[in-house]
């Protein structure tokens, strides 16, 4: 039985008032469901406020991204596993398509980031996903699965107990264009019988959350899909209110 896992990524927004305001409001309601994971993945610079404004909740917090060098050196503008150990952290977004399309980011560097959360006990929430282009010729499954097995490749398919998959499709992020719920279910069920090529109760477990315009309308019919396990949510998860009818649906 997998339990819904929803997180809300923040992207480059918030600040010190909006923390006060958002999250007091979210976390007094959210507390109360208990069939849904929740996590809030504010930029680093905040993750101190976060937390200390979660502390006694059951909401996690995440970072949106992490160096793939372990420890500590001359990376200017980096942040390590090390550090996020040290701030107790247990998730962190890894290969989002705004990492991969505007900072370059590989599927080895992503895998590479993958294996040094790993070493450190912190949970990778791994974004895969095709762009419309490749949708158009067809290419998404080819697609999801090199991002996939990039990682595969590089911490065994074993790994995926202690990792989430995120699929995005890159033409839903931010467009108000949510794949539909059967387009959405094509690939997490891919996704999950590439997996089980590799591993069966591994990729019965593995959570795979959707991300990609989800909304409090379009939400409950999306998580409603057998092998989507929740959402990654943009937009919506800066708006109390939406984020706590998102968590409510899954
Ligand atoms: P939106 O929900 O704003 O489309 O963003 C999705 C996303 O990229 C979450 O990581």
């Amino acid at each position: 039985m997998r339990i819904p896992f929803v997180a809300g990524n923040w992207k480059m927004h918030g600040s010190k008032a909006m923390i006060q305001d958002h999250l007091g409001q979210f976390t007094q309601q959210a507390s109360a469901l208990n069939n849904v994971k929740i996590a809030v993945c504010p930029p680093s610079l905040y993750i101190s406020d976060v937390q200390s404004k979660l502390a006694g909740s059951l909401i996690a917090v995440g970072v949106q991204n992490v160096c793939e060098q372990a420890g500590y050196g001359a990376f200017t503008g980096e942040v390590s596993v090390d550090m996020l150990a040290d701030f107790s952290i247990p998730y962190a977004i890894v290969g989002h398509s705004e990492r991969r399309a505007i900072y370059g980011e590989t599927d080895a560097q992503v895998a590479d980031k993958v294996a040094a959360l790993l070493a450190s006990n912190i949970t990778p929430i791994l974004c895969v996903g095709e762009t419309l282009d490749e949708r158009e010729a067809d290419q998404t499954e080819q697609v999801v699965a090199i991002q996939l097995n990039a990682v595969i490749k590089k911490v065994g398919a074993a790994a995926f107990a202690n990792i989430v998959i995120a699929y995005e499709p890159v033409w839903a992020i931010g467009t108000g264009k949510t794949a539909t719920p059967d387009q959405a279910q094509a690939v997490h069920a891919f996704i999950r019988n590439l997996l089980a090529q590799h591993d069966q109760k591994i990729a019965e477990s593995v959570i795979i959350q959707y991300g990609g315009s989800v909304k409090p309308d379009n939400a409950a019919t999306l998580f409603a899909q057998p092998d989507i396990d929740g959402g990654l949510i943009g937009g919506a998860s800066l708006d109390p209110i939406d984020f706590l009818a998102i968590c409510k649906a899954a």
